[in-house]
């Protein structure tokens, strides 16, 4: 567990004029719904941008307040967090935050109020923890290899650290992944330490659903706010060429995500998507108290047996919720309004704010 303690964070929260919080995110990700939601719930809104990169926050004119920085990961500067502060700003972390920013100084030097459970994000991105998340909640994952020598079948090697796909291949025996891997090393993906931690597993020919979740703390309740499926590259190109014409290149295929494409699951499989989610939220309970809080995505592939498969999680919110910055046909549902991903946490904010409970929902 980090030095932030969540006693010092509501210490801070304490001298917030509540009237006037500000929702506040790095520029990058899932920004723009994070935003463009804080203000639909009324709330003044802070971006930390980038030098270079305010081009899309001043066209789609999200932000009130803009905190220019040199870099990225400048966002966890000393100054950079008293004006957040000075601003009563409450941060919505996502991926690019938790990327630039540094898990380590998220977890022990900034000490802005986070939406969110700010100890759960390490076991999102380390493949062990996520995986005794999943495991604890008995929710159905791909079989792991423990080492390339038993590959016996299609399977997915993967690299640790939050690479976008960047460097994962799909090999069927020891040799083939030996090939891969010294592809992939002269293209500059790979370093002989990556090596040593591929992630081999069960491949699952099946197709691709991200389901957003969000879960209320201050109801209890598990929320299903959209869904969308991955456009990667290169895979997504090569598999629109003819058979032949793969066969005749030879080109070790990656899996980049550049973009998302919304997508909705079939009708009976919803009873499956609650239980995974529910599942998830009870062995958070258990693993990493006080558990999830807000955001979490389940990247699951859906085999021809109709089983839903978890191969990736996130506890934050996840790039696929930009499928549905103007709400998804589950968030319609729902609510019968436009709720974005980001919408819905700043009602949560919001809420919290009206009727108590806010410390159940910052740390
Ligand atoms: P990830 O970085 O874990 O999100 O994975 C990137 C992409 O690799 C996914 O969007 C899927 O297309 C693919 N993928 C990941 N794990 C598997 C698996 N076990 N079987 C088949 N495809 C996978």
């Amino acid at each position: 567990m980090g030095k932030v303690k969540k006693n010092e964070i509501l210490g801070i929260l304490d001298g917030y004029d509540k009237e006037n919080i500000t929702i506040a995110t790095l520029g990058s990700h899932t920004s723009l719904h994070i935003l463009k939601g804080a203000k639909e719930e009324g709330f003044r809104t802070a971006i930390v941008c980038e030098k270079g990169r305010e081009i899309p926050y001043q066209r789609f004119d999200v932000a009130d307040e803009y905190i220019m920085v040199d870099k990225f990961p400048d966002i966890v500067n000393g100054d950079v967090q008293e004006k957040l502060k000075s601003m009563n700003a409450i941060v919505v972390p996502h991926g690019s935050f938790v990327a630039y920013a540094g898990l380590d100084r998220v977890e022990d030097d900034f000490v802005v109020p986070m939406f969110g459970n700010r100890d759960i994000l390490r076991w999102e991105a380390e493949r062990d923890l996520e995986r005794k998340l999943l495991v604890e909640g008995d929710v159905r994952i791909p079989y792991k290899y423990n080492d390339p020598s038993e590959i016996d079948r299609a399977v997915m090697v993967k690299f640790p650290g939050a690479r976008g796909g960047r460097g994962y291949f799909v090999a069927s025996s020891n040799e083939e992944f030996n090939e891969k891997i010294k592809i992939m090393k002269d293209r500059g993906w790979l370093e002989d330490k990556d090596v040593e931690n591929a992630h081999i597993e069960e491949y699952v020919a099946g197709c691709n659903y991200c389901i957003h979740y969000f879960y209320s703390a201050l109801n209890d309740e598990v929320e299903v706010m959209g869904m969308d499926s991955r456009y990667e590259s290169s895979i997504d190109g090569f598999v629109r060429m003819p058979a032949k014409d793969q066969l005749d290149i030879s080109m070790s295929p990656s899996y980049v995500v550049t973009g998302n494409h919304p997508a909705v699951i079939r009708e009976s499989l919803l009873t499956q998507v609650f239980d995974i989610g529910d599942k998830l939220v009870e062995s958070a309970k258990k693993l990493v108290s006080p558990g999830m809080n807000g955001p979490f995505c389940m990247q699951t592939l859906v085999n021809d047996d109709l089983e839903v498969i978890c191969f990736e999680i996130s506890a934050r919110s996840d790039g696929g919720t930009n499928t549905f910055m103007g709400g998804s046909p589950y968030s319609h549902i729902k609510y019968g309004e436009p709720m974005s991903m980001g919408r819905r946490v700043a009602r949560e904010i919001k809420t919290a704010i009206k009727e108590g409970g806010l410390e159940k929902i910052i740390t």
